[in-house]
């Protein structure tokens, strides 16, 4: 057993690593190549980062290619991304053909690697457009949609879905999220990697000199939320809902903690939003955190009393996992992938305002022991359902089932 995988069995039971070794077996030396449109921020990269290193320790050949493109390129992204997130967005004339000779210039450079590959998983609409430039492909191509895309606005999903269908399967996070389409469609929830620095351990001094690096008070009740700033993450809800909070508890500090990600080009618009509604409260704290800080929002997670990720949409939501597995009480938006992790009433609250996050927040912090408990409840809910390990087990599991899918069953060794 190699000794990455092996790291995890004791979290997971060695169990769960015999078994993937098991499921492995019949895809060893198979080419696998994971596409998205950013190394650094967000979701996407924070699962590819890990999911490709381990399924090669699992003795497959996975690599990690990301795209590039100008400034309309990925406004026409961000787009297309509101646009499946239900916005009605127009997208001009100009900016899709930005979109179309990106994924042709990007194509020229994947080509050969894209084409060898017996397994090639484009994730989100940004490359979606490869495909098309791949006309000698051999393996299967499987479209990753990380977004809630239960009710896109029609012109962009029938732009997209033109380029979608021609995949050979696609993959969604919930099943609220899948669309008429030809070919088989999956239902994968996203995952966290316990081990990373953004999940491990840390001691409390670690915690404690975080929380003095950005002037926190630790005898004080803390929120906090970890999210790019975009309007979907709803920030300045949630300082409406601290600000709610605050006349019934005057000691309350809020941390918006955010950064970039590289193909986001709204970032600098909504955090300027954000600031302006936090009016220079110097119980606010927007922090804008380096994309590989991930120790620094470990221990701001871990800081936190209660975790908020008021989302108005939320592909999954990594940072409620993020915050589960810290033993943390989430209050979060009530919608997309949130509702599979926050269980009402159980592991946190579901809420649909800033007056509801705020009639949540003074429950919880007047409720210690339900606080606890709902931490408890939430650390095993994600060890249970969102940890890397079940993540690459379906991955497995898909492309053996892809492999053989004429076949009346699968023998495992
Ligand atoms: N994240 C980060 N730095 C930031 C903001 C977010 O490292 O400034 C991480 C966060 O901890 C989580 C991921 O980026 O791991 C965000 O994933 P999520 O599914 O919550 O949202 P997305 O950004 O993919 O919409």
């Amino acid at each position: 057993m190699s000794s990455l995988l092996e790291s995890y069995a004791a979290i997971t039971g060695p169990d769960v690593i015999d078994h993937l070794r098991q499921l492995a077996e019949s895809l060893r030396g198979t080419k696998v190549v994971h596409v998205n449109s950013t190394r650094i921020g967000g979701g996407v990269a924070e699962i590819l980062e890990k999911l490709a290193p381990l399924s090669n320790e699992l003795g497959l050949d996975t690599s990690w290619e990301v795209i590039s493109g100008g400034e309309e390129f990925y406004q026409c992204t961000k787009s297309m991304h509101n646009g499946l997130q239900g916005n009605r967005v127009q997208i001009n004339a100009a900016l899709l053909a930005a979109y179309e000779q990106a994924n042709e210039a990007n194509a020229e450079i994947l080509r050969e690697k894209l084409s060898e590959a017996d397994f090639v998983f484009i994730h989100d609409p940004q490359p979606a457009g490869l495909l098309a430039h791949c006309p000698n492909r051999r393996g299967k191509w499987v479209w990753r949609c990380h977004i809630d895309a239960s009710h896109p606005y029609r012109p962009v999903w029938k732009y997209l879905r033109k380029m979608v269908d021609r995949y050979d399967a696609s993959i969604f996070s919930l099943p609220a999220f899948a669309q008429p389409l030809q070919h088989p469609q999956y239902i994968i929830p996203p995952s966290i990697d316990p081990l990373s620095d953004k999940n491990i351990e840390l001691s409390q001094e670690e915690v404690n000199r975080v929380r003095a690096e950005f002037d926190l008070d630790p005898a004080r009740p803390l929120l906090v939320q970890v999210s790019r700033f975009d309007r979907f993450k709803d920030p300045v809800g949630v300082i409406q809902a601290y600000r709610l909070a605050k006349k019934f508890i005057p000691s309350l500090q809020l941390v918006l903690a955010g950064g970039g990600a590289s193909d986001d080009p709204e970032g600098d618009i909504v955090l300027a939003e954000a600031r302006e509604m936090a009016n220079n409260d110097p119980d606010v704290h927007i922090l804008l955190l380096a994309p590989d800080a991930h120790r620094t929002i470990n221990a701001l997670q871990r800081a936190a009393d209660i975790v908020l990720q008021k989302s108005t949409k939320e592909g999954f939501g990594l940072t409620v996992t993020e915050a589960m597995w810290k033993s943390k009480p989430v209050i979060g938006g009530d919608t997309g992938g949130i509702r599979l992790q926050v269980i009402n009433y159980h592991t946190g609250f579901l809420v649909h305002t800033p007056e509801g996050a705020a009639l949540r927040i003074r429950y919880l912090l007047r409720q210690k022991t339900r606080m606890q408990e709902m931490g408890i409840k939430g650390k095993e809910y994600a060890r249970e359902n969102f940890l890397l390990t079940r993540h690459l087990r379906e991955y497995l599991t898909l492309m053996v089932g892809l492999r053989h899918k004429d076949e009346y069953r699968i023998e495992l060794n």
